[in-house]
């Protein structure tokens, strides 16, 4: 496979960024969640200071760090646009010690990843592998993840940078730069200083599949119900012991059956029950609620309003409690208005040689909470493979097309009227 200019420089970066541990925490008292994120934020940091980049700060209390490429085009020319990628990585497996390694030339057999271990990667068990023959990948020992979410991104917009600093003749608008924390622990970029941040319009970077995007997501929200019960002994309950356990049972037996996200895909909603903590004097159902469509979503609160309403006149107001919380909302609402941003977006992924593609998310991104703070922010895959894992890889070409992806979206938006 041919290699562009890009390939050792998105190699090494996706190397040395992976073994800087940085896995954030779902249950921390700190911001971030992790402190070993400032590792990176440092090393990314200094590397930007190097190459020349403009206003680089780190933000020491909450662990974002901005940086900008100033127009180089006349005033009145270029419009400015931002790109975020997030630091952490997943909790669900380990990040400490990670050892990537590259194995060149992919030949569509099983990948031995740990000698020692006898860990083995195949291709019956992840398909997907098929898809890089001949390729090279940054592959994992098969005991931790690899990072590759979302540092294949950072890789991909460092690369980037510091192709347009060096190369002044290729003129470009405004470009501001944000790496954030805890997105995988549903920071949803929260501590991102939208003024000093600069841009008006982003995109963030992350997710698997090359030459993906996406401008639609969940519209999310998280119900807590509380049920209050009267417990006496058994023997003597009849007409008295009022039960939290069976009315948090019956409330669950309430939702629709099919309507979860193991019955669900494409664009079909769902509630989740996460959990269930029942005894007779208390008992707590939890629930997530999902859906692309935001009036059908407003109708899925409102049933859950419902039954819970459905409960207290059962059993009396006093023993049904429930709140509602909104997590993020569709970022399609907000995106839709600046048809420039997907248009841009295709026509890149497009000129980079691929086929851009797009499918209604079924989760949130920190551009749904983003967009909704007044930061309309698609996003664009970063091409990594098997998030979240052991097997998690990356193919170094996808990082060398996503920085392709990046220079002409640049151009794109330098073509535009300030
Ligand atoms: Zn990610």
């Amino acid at each position: 496979m041919e290699k562009t200019p890009f390939y050792e420089q998105v190699r090494d970066r996706l190397i040395r960024y992976a073994k800087v541990d940085t896995q954030s925490a779902r249950v921390s008292s700190t911001v971030p969640t992790t402190m070993k994120q400032f590792d990176l934020a440092y090393l990314l940091l200094d590397e930007l200071r190097a190459m020349g980049a403009s206003d680089v700060w780190l933000d020491e209390e909450k662990c974002v760090l901005y940086a900008a490429l100033p127009s180089t085009l006349p005033v009145g020319q270029g419009r400015a646009f931002g790109l975020v990628t997030h630091m952490d990585t997943a909790p669900d497996a380990s990040g400490a010690g990670c050892r990537p390694w590259v194995l060149e030339g992919y030949d569509g057999g099983d990948i031995l990843l740990n000698e020692e271990k006898g860990i083995v990667m195949s291709p019956r068990e992840f398909p997907n592998l098929l898809h890089y023959l001949n390729e090279d990948l940054v592959l994992t020992d098969g005991t931790t993840l690899l990072g590759g979410d979302d540092k294949a991104a950072i890789a991909a917009v460092m690369t980037m940078a510091e192709h347009l600093i060096r190369h002044p003749e290729l003129q470009h608008g405004p470009i501001a730069l944000a790496f954030t924390p805890d997105e995988e622990v549903g920071g949803l970029a929260r501590d991102l200083d939208l003024e000093r941040f600069g841009a008006k319009v982003a995109y963030t970077l992350d997710g698997d599949y090359l030459g993906y995007y996406e401008d639609e997501t969940f519209n999310a929200s998280h119900a807590t119900a509380v049920f209050r019960g009267r417990s006496v002994h058994t023997g003597t309950a009849k007409g008295i012991l009022v039960n939290a356990a069976d009315m948090a049972a019956e409330f669950a037996s309430l939702l629709p059956p099919m309507e979860k996200p193991q019955f669900t895909e494409g664009r079909e909603g769902f509630f989740h029950l996460s959990s269930i903590k029942a005894g007779v004097e208390q008992a707590q159902v939890d629930l997530i609620i999902r859906d692309h469509d935001a009036e059908v979503f407003a109708r899925r609160e409102q049933l859950i309003r419902d039954l819970a309403a459905q409960l207290q006149a059962k059993y009396g107001p006093e023993r049904v409690e429930l709140a509602i919380t909104p997590t993020y909302r569709n970022m399609k609402e907000v995106v839709d208005q600046y048809p420039f941003l997907i248009e841009n977006l295709k026509q890149a992924i497009t000129l980079a040689g691929l086929t851009p593609r797009s499918v209604a998310f079924r989760g949130g991104t920190d551009g749904s909470a983003l967009s909704h703070r007044g930061l309309p922010c698609p996003n664009l895959s970063a091409g990594y493979e098997n998030a979240h894992g052991r097997f998690e890889y990356v193919p170094i070409r996808s990082m060398e097309k996503n920085v392709e992806i990046l220079l002409h979206l640049v151009r794109l938006f330098g073509e535009m009227e300030a």
